[in-house]
């Protein structure tokens, strides 16, 4: 300790007896040993200090290692001063106890109003509260943890007596303050250890982003001093967003927000160089998070969370308190965020793992094929909801037996396939199996070797091809057909026109003019047919790709039945059949599309004449009501099941009854589009055995419309 210094001469009146000067020296050491709470034994002694030596007024600021402040414990007029003023730390730079800090000598002031190292606080009154002081230093092991003042509002009213006495309480406040910094810090290096065991502990037992990231901000509040939390992902377009806060004011606002720091701001190495960043003085700083974190907030800790070297986000808190944070606290920090930052990756992870896995089953359990997967004898491990369709038994049934108990088709193909899947190879075959019904179902199996659960198994995916093989049946049938359909008029075509060379190129008496007419009219028949289904074809496909104009012009109704009565009656007689159209006056006029309608009415009365045995009768017949033109083909053939009125309507449907008579299937699919397209409608009205009458309607109300031909 320092010898004392008295640089004033004003007379010095001891007030304090030597008894109550020991009296303080024991209640002081006392004091100091047996109180924990440095803050509660400062204020103690420093009342038994006013108390016995006579103080008025009597401060310790105490300091840290690098000789910040970091408490300050007042005593006025006899009374705790529970919130320091702001101007201490003037007193600090300015003042004597700068001066005693600096010197680190003890001072005895007789009168500060005459000494110059005293810095006089302004007062509401005149009235100087100070005029004799006595300011130590708080020195211990070379350190000084703090300086000790008292003062009286008289002059010279300490000795030295009390000098030596304040030396002696401070050498033991010093020891006490020291002891409770290391105390405080081996308190913090626990306390530090306890939380990150805390923090691992709680975030590795969140799997879930959300709930991670809130627990995140609540571990924090015990362990690090704040008013304020918040978490920002940092998105791949490089933007911060605010996910999850606490006590942040606008708090749903910021949310929304896509954030980019303003140019240079002060937090820009978090997201440039991954550094942790702190500030004692947001305020003064340049920066965004200082709008985030409000006017109160003045310490701030900013840490990025790094998962791979790659940035996820960045974790801040704020203190409304000057001068809250240290190195120590970032890097608590950032320890923290990094922990987080693990358990952050290990949660997505597990999330797309879990995603992925619940993909999987979906797909395996909802998948329209039959997926099995079989042991390499044959035991079914597991299979899916289809299977379990078709085979109308539990997963529970299935799972565990053996494919031969499904199908002894399958167990043949495992056994046929067995080399090649031990190769590993995927292998595709066709396969029929019969379901739960009975039904044969062709499948197409693809079969590989996988790993399932460990161990190999051989995966069957079992897509039903009925439809495939079904439009393979069609596609030969139609060929079929349309050979078979177009070899008749053709051959017929090639007939005639042979026949008409003959005659005309004969000798002159084998030439007749009614045969060679008779044999061109069915050389024009057959060659209209040929071109009729193939038309009707190519209008099938128009309409199937969207574009199927009408030529609407006016025509006469005789015409139009005219036209298609010369075209039906050679195979009417042909089949002997009566047939029968109606007379309409030579001047009805309606607006449609000629070729069209004359190729419906066609359509429906070869119908009529192809299904009706022969003798038959076919009808057709001409209504007008207000605003349409009805016709109507009515034939006594064998009819057509209620329940196929509207199918039969559609391409390719055929009746079963009427197999064995030529046909493709596209006529009334035809005649149907080429009304519709009209806007008119087309129905039947059949009973079994007894006959059908297809009916159409065009209304009469249509504008001309000439299109240019293709
Ligand atoms: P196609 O005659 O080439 O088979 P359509 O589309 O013209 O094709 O007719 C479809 C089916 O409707 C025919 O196969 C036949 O089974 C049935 N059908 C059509 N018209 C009649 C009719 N007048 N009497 C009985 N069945 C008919």
């Amino acid at each position: 300790m320092t010898s004392p210094s008295s640089n004033t001469n004003a007379t010095i009146q001891p007030r304090s007896s030597e008894d109550s000067r020991m009296r303080l020296l024991y209640l002081v050491a006392r004091e100091f040993n047996h109180s924990l709470d440095l803050t509660q034994t400062l204020h103690r002694v420093l009342i038994a200090m006013v108390r016995l030596v006579g103080a008025q007024n009597a401060s310790v600021f105490v300091f840290d290692g690098q000789e910040r402040l970091i408490k300050t414990v007042l005593v006025r007029e006899g009374r705790v001063q529970e919130s320091p003023p702001d101007s201490i730390q003037a007193v600090i730079n300015e003042g004597l106890a700068g001066w005693v800090m600096r010197q680190r000598q003890s001072v005895l002031s007789q009168d500060v109003l005459q000494d110059e190292r005293w810095y006089a606080l302004p007062r509401d009154d005149d009235r100087p509260r100070h005029r004799s002081a006595i300011c130590v230093p708080l020195l211990s092991h070379n350190e000084l943890q703090g300086v000790l003042t008292i003062t009286n509002a008289a002059p010279a009213y300490f000795d030295t007596g009390d000098l030596t006495l304040l030396e002696a309480i401070a050498e033991q406040a010093a020891t006490a303050v020291r002891n409770a910094r290391l105390h405080q810090v081996e308190r913090r290096r626990h306390d530090v250890f306890g939380a990150l065991i805390r923090v691992s502990e709680q975030l590795s037992s969140h799997f879930n982003e959300h709930e991670l990231i809130n627990e995140l901000l609540e571990i924090l509040i015990p362990i690090l001093p704040h008013d304020q939390s918040g978490f920002y992902f940092w998105n791949s377009n490089h933007y911060l967003s605010l996910y999850a806060a606490r006590n942040i004011p606008n708090y749903g606002e910021l949310m929304a927000l896509q954030v980019k720091l303003y140019p240079d701001d002060f937090a820009e190495p978090i997201l440039t160089r991954y550094e942790a960043v702190y500030t004692n003085s947001l305020q003064a700083e340049n920066s965004w998070f200082k709008d985030v974190a409000d006017r109160q907030c003045h310490s701030w800790i900013g840490v990025p969370l790094i998962a791979n070297q790659r940035l996820l986000g960045v974790l801040t808190i704020a203190s409304h308190n000057a001068d809250t944070y240290e190195a120590a606290d970032l890097e608590l920090l950032r320890i923290i965020a990094n922990q987080a930052a693990v358990a952050l990756t290990n949660a997505r992870s597990l999330t797309l793992l879990h995603d992925a896995a619940e993909q999987y089953v979906r797909l395996f359990e909802e998948n329209s094929d039959l997926i099995l997967v079989i042991t390499p004898d044959g035991n079914i491990r597991d299979v899916n909801r289809k299977t379990c369709q078709i085979f109308r038994r539990p997963k529970d049934a299935l799972v565990g037996s053996n494919l031969i108990l499904l199908s002894r088709n399958l167990r043949d193909v495992l056994e046929s396939l067995r080399d090649q899947l031990n190769s590993a190879q995927e292998v595709t075959t066709e396969v029929d199996i019969k379901d739960a019904y009975g039904h044969e179902i062709p499948v197409e199996i693809t079969a590989k070797q996988i790993s399932y659960e460990g161990e190999v198994a051989i995966q069957w995916v079992g897509r039903d091809i009925t439809v495939r093989r079904e439009l393979a049946k069609m596609r030969r049938d139609f060929i079929n057909m349309i050979v078979h359909d177009l070899r008749g008029p053709v051959g017929a075509m090639v007939n005639a026109v042979q026949m008409i060379d003959f005659l005309l190129t004969g000798p002159e008496e084998m030439f007749s003019r009614e045969e060679t007419g008779e044999l061109t009219r069915l050389a024009i028949h057959s060659s209209r047919f040929v071109t009729d289904l193939i038309d009707s074809m190519l209008d099938i496909s128009k309409h199937e790709s969207g574009s199927f104009p009408l030529k609407v012009s006016t025509t006469s109704v005789d015409k139009l039945l005219r036209d298609a009565h010369s075209q039906v009656i050679p195979h009417a007689s042909s089949k002997s059949i009566t047939l029968s159209f109606a007379d309409v006056s030579q001047d009805t006029l309606i607006n449609l599309d000629h070729h069209l309608v004359r190729r419906v009415i066609v359509n429906l009365v070869d119908n009529a004449i192809k299904y009706t045995p022969g003798g038959g009768q076919v009808v057709v017949a001409v209504e007008w009501s207000e605003e349409h033109l009805i016709v109507h083909v009515s034939d006594n053939g064998p009819g057509i099941p209620p329940d196929k009125k509207q199918t039969i309507f559609e391409k390719f449907a055929r009746l079963r009854e009427t197999a064995d008579i030529q046909g493709v299937g596209l006529g009334l699919a035809f005649c149907k589009i080429a009304v519709e397209a009209h806007q008119g409608q087309i129905w039947l009205e059949s009973e079994i055995n007894k006959g059908s009458t297809f009916s159409f309607s065009i209304p009469r109300t249509l504008e001309e419309q000439i299109f240019d031909d293709d």
